[in-house]
């Protein structure tokens, strides 16, 4: 039962709404961003003395609903500082711009719209929870890890004539890539921010070891043979983390 007509009379107290529960043993009241102001009556409570509790409350509610505002408002501030404007994937040397659009939902889901043409990604919902941002930013980056960077892989392969048998994309800390007994080469999604040469060795690296499945002479032999610039390369990988963004790490 929503109350629509007191709200007129306290013009400056939120609306609430009345909820009767099984398990309430005294009254409470409750004020959340979800679900606004909430009476919680026991079945046995008389409706009929609500308004009037609202009012005795007024206090207490008006204090709680300012600390609301101001814990919206600090994180719809702190949105822009903390979320990306643009990503930019060196590796395909495409920079996204992104754009936010505030859409009302208690959903925590992020809708996100790809414009390619545009390299324009168009973020909806509740865009001041910045974790589901990055969350949902970080699955089309996952995405578009195993779209791109297998298909690259699969590139590589033919080129070198060195078959494998899957390919995976993960999120890890310390590791580029990997290439398992099987054949099978898991490649990190972060990849993405590298350059395209550092990415074509790592990739190159990974179907070495599908011959050679250790860091012996013989491999990097291997390597050599199609990567000339192999030692400065693979070098290279222990400062890249530097430029993986540091939103992504949350
Ligand atoms: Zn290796």
């Amino acid at each position: 039962m929503t109350s629509g007509s007191q709200s007129l009379i306290n013009a400056d107290l939120p609306a609430y709404t009345v909820r009767v529960s099984d398990r309430a043993k005294s009254v409470r009241l409750s004020l959340s961003v979800e679900a606004g102001l909430e009476v919680v009556i026991p079945v046995d409570y008389d409706h009929h003395k609500v308004p009037e509790l609202v009012q005795k409350k007024r206090d207490w509610i008006l204090r709680n609903q300012l600390k609301l505002d101001q814990r919206e408002a600090f994180l719809q501030a702190q949105a822009p500082h903390e979320l990306p404007d643009s990503i930019k994937l060196r590796s395909l040397n495409e920079e996204w711009q992104i754009e936010y659009r505030q859409s009302p939902t208690k959903l925590r889901t992020i809708n996100i719209n790809e414009k390619e043409a545009e390299l324009r990604l168009i973020l909806t919902g509740n865009i001041a929870d910045i974790v589901a941002c990055k969350f949902f930013l970080k699955q089309w980056l996952i995405q578009k890890a195993e779209k791109d960077l297998c298909r690259w892989l699969h590139k590589v392969s033919d080129r070198a004539k060195l078959p494998y048998r899957t390919t995976a994309v993960r999120s890890q800390k310390t590791l580029w890539g990997s290439c398992s007994g099987n054949r099978n080469i898991s490649l990190n999604y972060k990849l993405l921010f590298l350059e395209a040469n550092v990415v074509e060795y790592v990739l190159l690296h990974e179907l070495c070891h599908t011959v050679h499945m250790n860091h012996s002479d013989k491999f990097w032999k291997l390597v050599s043979k199609f990567e000339s610039n192999y030692l400065i390369l693979d070098k290279s990988l222990n400062q890249a983390w530097k430029i993986i963004p540091a939103w992504l790490d949350f």
